[in-house]
Protein backbone atom coordinates (compact mmCIF):
# COMPACT_ATOMS: atom_id res chain seq x y z
CA UNK A 1 0.00 0.00 0.00
CA UNK A 2 1.45 3.56 -1.06
CA UNK A 3 0.25 6.81 0.89
CA UNK A 4 1.61 10.07 1.03
CA UNK A 5 1.98 13.08 2.82
CA UNK A 6 3.24 17.00 3.12
CA UNK A 7 4.34 19.28 5.89
CA UNK A 8 5.04 22.78 6.13
CA UNK A 9 7.08 24.68 8.79
CA UNK A 10 8.06 28.20 9.38
CA UNK A 11 10.46 29.74 11.79
CA UNK A 12 11.04 33.38 12.26
CA UNK A 13 14.83 34.60 11.78
CA UNK A 14 16.71 36.10 14.68
CA UNK A 15 20.24 37.38 15.12
CA UNK A 16 22.12 35.47 17.90
CA UNK A 17 20.93 31.96 16.30
CA UNK A 18 22.55 29.58 13.98
CA UNK A 19 20.72 28.74 11.23
CA UNK A 20 20.35 24.99 10.66
CA UNK A 21 18.41 23.28 7.82
CA UNK A 22 18.69 19.62 6.86
CA UNK A 23 21.50 19.06 9.22
CA UNK A 24 23.19 22.00 7.98
CA UNK A 25 24.62 25.09 9.50
CA UNK A 26 24.18 27.71 6.71
CA UNK A 27 26.38 30.88 7.41
CA UNK A 28 23.88 33.61 8.15
CA UNK A 29 23.36 36.46 10.62
CA UNK A 30 20.27 35.63 11.35
CA UNK A 31 19.02 31.64 13.01
CA UNK A 32 15.79 30.16 13.22
CA UNK A 33 13.49 30.80 16.05
CA UNK A 34 12.31 27.73 18.37
CA UNK A 35 12.24 25.20 20.73
CA UNK A 36 14.61 22.60 19.16
CA UNK A 37 17.55 23.81 16.56
CA UNK A 38 14.89 25.39 14.53
CA UNK A 39 15.57 23.05 11.08
CA UNK A 40 12.24 23.81 8.91
CA UNK A 41 13.67 21.41 6.14
CA UNK A 42 13.86 18.24 8.56
CA UNK A 43 10.85 19.27 10.55
CA UNK A 44 8.49 19.45 7.00
CA UNK A 45 9.87 16.27 6.20
CA UNK A 46 9.11 14.63 9.65
CA UNK A 47 5.57 16.25 9.23
CA UNK A 48 5.26 14.73 6.13
CA UNK A 49 6.28 11.29 7.24
CA UNK A 50 3.56 11.95 10.25
CA UNK A 51 0.75 12.78 7.81
CA UNK A 52 1.47 9.65 5.81
CA UNK A 53 1.27 7.54 8.94
CA UNK A 54 -1.99 9.43 9.92
CA UNK A 55 0.23 10.34 13.29
CA UNK A 56 -0.98 14.20 13.83
CA UNK A 57 2.01 16.54 13.90
CA UNK A 58 5.63 17.08 15.17
CA UNK A 59 3.80 19.04 18.10
CA UNK A 60 2.06 16.14 19.32
CA UNK A 61 5.17 13.52 19.53
CA UNK A 62 7.76 15.95 20.46
CA UNK A 63 6.19 19.00 22.73
CA UNK A 64 7.41 22.90 22.67
CA UNK A 65 7.23 22.56 26.37
CA UNK A 66 9.04 19.47 26.81
CA UNK A 67 12.69 20.47 28.21
CA UNK A 68 13.98 17.27 26.72
CA UNK A 69 13.77 18.76 23.32
CA UNK A 70 15.60 22.36 23.90
CA UNK A 71 17.78 22.82 21.53
CA UNK A 72 17.28 19.58 20.12
CA UNK A 73 18.82 18.04 17.09
CA UNK A 74 16.43 18.02 14.60
CA UNK A 75 17.87 14.99 12.62
CA UNK A 76 17.24 13.20 15.33
CA UNK A 77 13.28 13.87 16.01
CA UNK A 78 13.47 12.98 12.28
CA UNK A 79 14.86 9.84 12.85
CA UNK A 80 12.45 8.82 16.28
CA UNK A 81 9.82 9.89 13.57
CA UNK A 82 11.35 7.52 10.93
CA UNK A 83 11.46 5.03 13.43
CA UNK A 84 7.91 5.21 14.25
CA UNK A 85 7.08 4.08 10.64
CA UNK A 86 9.63 1.31 10.71
CA UNK A 87 7.64 0.15 13.45
CA UNK A 88 4.35 0.14 11.22
CA UNK A 89 6.59 -1.58 8.40
CA UNK A 90 6.05 1.35 6.33
CA UNK A 91 9.39 3.10 4.51
CA UNK A 92 9.91 6.44 2.85
CA UNK A 93 10.02 5.83 -1.95
CA UNK A 94 10.91 9.12 -1.57
CA UNK A 95 10.84 12.92 -0.87
CA UNK A 96 10.62 16.02 -2.58
CA UNK A 97 11.05 19.32 -0.63
CA UNK A 98 11.30 23.21 -0.93
CA UNK A 99 13.12 25.69 0.91
CA UNK A 100 12.19 29.38 0.91
CA UNK A 101 14.80 31.68 2.23
CA UNK A 102 15.84 34.85 0.49
CA UNK A 103 19.38 34.79 1.52
CA UNK A 104 22.22 33.64 1.11
CA UNK A 105 21.82 31.39 -1.80
CA UNK A 106 21.29 27.46 -0.59
CA UNK A 107 23.40 25.76 -3.56
CA UNK A 108 26.31 25.21 -1.79
CA UNK A 109 24.64 23.03 0.97
CA UNK A 110 21.80 21.67 -0.94
CA UNK A 111 24.12 18.25 -1.74
CA UNK A 112 25.16 18.24 2.18
CA UNK A 113 21.17 18.30 3.52
CA UNK A 114 20.29 15.50 0.99
CA UNK A 115 23.09 13.36 2.21
CA UNK A 116 21.84 13.90 6.05
CA UNK A 117 18.48 13.41 5.05
CA UNK A 118 19.12 10.78 2.79
CA UNK A 119 21.13 8.85 5.27
CA UNK A 120 18.33 8.69 8.48
CA UNK A 121 15.24 7.94 5.80
CA UNK A 122 17.35 5.36 4.03
CA UNK A 123 16.81 5.94 0.84
CA UNK A 124 19.42 6.60 -2.05
CA UNK A 125 20.34 10.29 -2.73
CA UNK A 126 18.33 9.73 -5.80
CA UNK A 127 15.07 10.02 -4.10
CA UNK A 128 15.85 12.86 -1.63
CA UNK A 129 14.89 15.83 -3.32
CA UNK A 130 15.88 19.73 -1.75
CA UNK A 131 14.92 22.35 -3.73
CA UNK A 132 15.17 26.28 -2.89
CA UNK A 133 13.36 29.62 -3.75
CA UNK A 134 13.85 32.91 -2.50
CA UNK A 135 10.23 35.11 -1.49
CA UNK A 136 11.17 37.57 -4.21
CA UNK A 137 11.50 40.57 -1.61
CA UNK A 138 7.91 39.73 -1.11
CA UNK A 139 6.07 38.44 2.32
CA UNK A 140 7.85 37.46 5.83
CA UNK A 141 10.52 35.14 3.42
CA UNK A 142 11.29 37.94 0.97
CA UNK A 143 11.63 40.37 3.59
CA UNK A 144 14.25 37.98 5.32
CA UNK A 145 12.49 37.42 8.65
CA UNK A 146 11.57 33.91 8.14
CA UNK A 147 12.44 30.32 6.44
CA UNK A 148 10.01 28.40 5.27
CA UNK A 149 10.09 24.56 4.25
CA UNK A 150 7.79 22.14 2.10
CA UNK A 151 7.72 18.77 1.81
CA UNK A 152 5.80 16.03 0.01
CA UNK A 153 6.81 12.13 0.81
CA UNK A 154 5.83 9.08 -0.83
CA UNK A 155 5.28 6.10 1.56
CA UNK A 156 4.90 2.27 0.98
CA UNK A 157 4.43 -0.70 2.98
CA UNK A 158 6.62 -3.65 3.40
ZN1 LIG B 1 9.95 23.77 13.01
Amino acid sequence: MLSIGNGTDTHRLIEGRPLMLGGVHIVCERGGEGHSDADALSHAIADAILGALCEGDLGVHFPDNDPQWSGANSLELLARVVWLARERNVHVVNVDSTIFLESPKLRPYIDSMRANIADILGVELGCLSVKAKTGEGVDAVGQGLAVTAQAAVLMESN
